[in-house]
């Protein structure tokens, strides 16, 4: 009973009165903010969308203290989410943005500008009745993680001198929980990004190939060895989708992997480059033998009946290949990629399940 009670407080839309106010309705306020804190702890489960969280943690202390635009600055990943119920003139906007800054730039020290950051601005697009009101009132609170300051919340309102110091305090309380969820979001996405392992097939990803292309070819290059390429695509991969459905495309991507692997000796490097796209890196292969081996994988994939819910599946690959020459390395990993995709392009062109080796 009072869980509903803390419920319909919490969900409340702020438009009705200060929701504040509204907590002293319940029996126990205590209760109230252990509710909240419930809520914020509920967001940890969704880390792997930073952007998505700061939103849910404004949207969330709009149910506790009233404010018109709120700021969420984080200094690392230097992103700024301002968040308005209804949108705010250009003048709220640019406002809420340096006060966030200059905020933050003298409690942390630092001089972070404007143009470093990315600003996202999130409101419902409604054009407010107060459209032209500025905002007067801001209070904020350092968002800590481990003990260093990693960015600033701020909320503000029309009204002047709007927040007393209850507010105040009810805002760090807030803080101090939700930023332990904004640091979980912040770590995972940077693990994200740093991560090189593909999801879906576990093997090597885009970023991986970013990677290890510079240092490939700089042993082709300094020790005059040979490094060939083969660059795959699922043919009418789209069909097969819209036919059966993601998920058994999904089972394709992965059996696709697995036969590529099977054919490949422990130094290729297998990387999904794209959705449905594969590129392989084959050190101390010459033209020859890399139009062999994708031969090899061409027909593998033609042969092998893919489990299907109802029948197995057929499917067919086209390949493009291209070796290492000397203007290609002068050229960088990109050209060499893009010579091995006009190959593969070229075997879509021609008819797709089969080997079409670069124009030299
Ligand atoms: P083409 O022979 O010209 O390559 O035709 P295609 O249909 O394979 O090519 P297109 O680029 O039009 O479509 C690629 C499709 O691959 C689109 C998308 O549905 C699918 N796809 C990409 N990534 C994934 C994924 O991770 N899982 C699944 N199930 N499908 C994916
Ligand atoms: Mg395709
Ligand atoms: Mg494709």
């Amino acid at each position: 009973m009072i869980k509903k009670k803390i419920k319909e407080v919490i969900n409340k839309n702020v438009n009705e009165g200060e929701i504040s106010k509204k907590a002293n309705e319940l029996p126990d306020k205590n209760l109230f903010q252990a509710a909240v804190l419930n809520e914020i702890s509920y967001l940890n489960r969704n880390i792997y969308d930073l952007e998505n969280i700061l939103q849910s943690i404004l949207n969330l202390l709009q149910g506790i203290i009233k404010f018109e635009i709120g700021v969420i600055f984080l200094a690392e990943e230097k992103i700024m989410l301002i968040f308005s119920r209804e949108k705010q003139s250009n003048e709220n906007n640019e406002k809420a943005i340096n006060t966030a800054i200059n905020n933050f730039n003298q409690l942390a020290g630092q001089r972070i500008s404007k143009n470093e950051m990315k600003i996202k601005v999130i409101d419902s697009g409604n054009i407010s009745t107060n459209s032209n009101q500025s905002i007067n009132s801001f209070i904020f609170s350092e968002i800590y993680a481990k003990n260093n300051i990693m960015g600033i919340l701020m909320i503000g309102c029309y009204q002047e001198n709007a927040y007393s110091d209850i507010d105040s305090k009810s805002l760090n309380s807030f803080v101090t929980h939700a930023s332990i969820v904004m640091d979980n979001a912040r770590l995972y996405q940077k693990l994200e990004s740093l991560t090189v392992i593909d999801e879906l097939t576990k093997i090597y990803n885009k970023r991986y190939l970013a990677q290890i292309i510079p240092q490939e070819l700089s042993r082709v290059e300094r020790y005059r060895r040979t490094l060939s390429i083969i660059m795959f695509d699922i043919d009418f991969f789209k069909k097969v989708n819209d036919a059966y459905g993601c998920i058994q495309g999904d089972i394709i991507l992965k059996e696709v992997v697995k036969i590529a692997r099977v054919t490949l000796r422990k130094v290729d490097i297998l990387i999904r480059y794209g959705g449905e796209e594969f590129i392989i890196l084959l050190p101390e292969v010459n033209l020859e033998i890399a139009q062999n081996i994708a031969e090899r994988i061409r027909k593998a994939v033609e042969v092998f009946s893919f489990s299907g819910q109802k029948e197995p599946l057929r499917i067919t690959i086209s390949l493009g290949v291209t070796t290492c020459t000397k203007e290609l390395i002068d050229e960088g990993g990109k050209k060499l990629i893009s010579v091995a995709n006009e190959a593969l392009y070229e075997a879509k062109k021609s008819g797709r399940n089969r080997v079409c080796v670069a124009k030299k």
